[in-house]
């Protein structure tokens, strides 16, 4: 069986991945439900990040639980959607943005896997986002839409509130591009487990004090721009896509060595099959 590719979301509909059961899986964090079935006809393995029923906010999710459950499954790389706010006026409602960069405002969340060993790793992060990942996700994407932004900085913050219009001010002054609650740290525990991992991120709404304050639903609201106006439609076509380009395509990016070198203390019995299995 191939490797399957990893999809974390907020909804998946049938189209995007068919054949699913649901699987109950254990982890050294806790256990986590996942959806198994296939996306774009190859073996796939979705994770709801706020839960089925949206039951979850972004700082009360098991991230770690959550990415470890993926490994554990074979899953190697990540895709992760992510409907965001706009920092950026050249960013606009309808961008989809496929970010190359973060800037972690979270306040309240774990910092690493190995927090509860004895144990630290120090990774890299000259390329927060797997490289390889990135590129098959800016060819589908690209492909199907002329509003692909192929560079963004991605600010996570806390919420689950909305950020207020002189945070919003001081994000951009900092250089953010977009914003959203729920990346960091799915994507710094990815890296920890040494899993390839990027975000695709249909922008639905600019940032407090840049528009009219946000609707939720009805016209002209974040929805209506999502799901009615086919944004979301399109976006779960691309990770369709991106899912058959990567499927055949071996790992040429260094994500799977990212324990190497910056590892330090006892290995935690948990922690298998990873680079430091290699010699030297
Ligand atoms: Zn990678």
């Amino acid at each position: 069986m191939r490797t399957p590719i990893g999809l974390i979301s907020s909804a998946a509909s049938e189209r995007v991945l068919a054949d699913r059961r649901r699987e109950q899986v254990p982890t050294p964090f806790g256990s986590v439900e996942i959806l198994i079935g296939k996306i774009g006809g190859h073996d796939a393995a979705v994770l709801l990040r706020y839960g089925e029923k949206m039951t979850l906010p972004s700082h009360k999710i098991n991230y770690r639980a959550n990415i470890w459950a993926l490994r554990e499954l074979g899953v190697t790389r990540i895709i992760s959607q992510n409907a965001i706010g706009s920092v950026n006026p050249a960013i606009r409602p309808g961008d989809i943005v496929i970010s190359d960069d973060f800037l972690d405002k979270t306040r309240t969340r774990p910092n690493s896997l190995f927090d509860d060993s004895e144990a630290w790793v120090r990774v890299d992060m000259t390329n927060p986002f797997c490289p390889q990942t990135r590129a098959a996700l800016i060819r589908a994407a690209t492909a199907r839409s002329n509003r692909v932004i192929e560079r963004g900085v991605f600010v996570c913050t806390e919420g689950p509130r909305f950020e207020t219009p002189a945070e919003i001010r001081a994000l951009q002054m900092e250089g953010g591009d977009i914003v959203g609650t729920p990346l960091v740290p799915e994507v710094v525990f990815a890296r920890e487990a040494e899993m390839c991992f990027a975000s695709i991120a249909p922008v639905i709404n600019f940032g407090a004090g840049m528009a009219p304050a946000v609707i939720h639903t009805g016209p002209g609201s974040m929805n209506d721009m999502y799901y009615t106006d086919g944004l979301h439609t399109l976006i779960e076509d691309i990770i369709i896509d991106t899912a058959k380009l990567l499927v055949d395509e071996a790992r040429t990016c260094g994500c799977g060595r990212a324990l190497r070198g910056g590892f330090h203390g006892t290995r935690p019995e948990w922690l298998k099959h990873c680079s430091l299995d290699e010699g030297a």
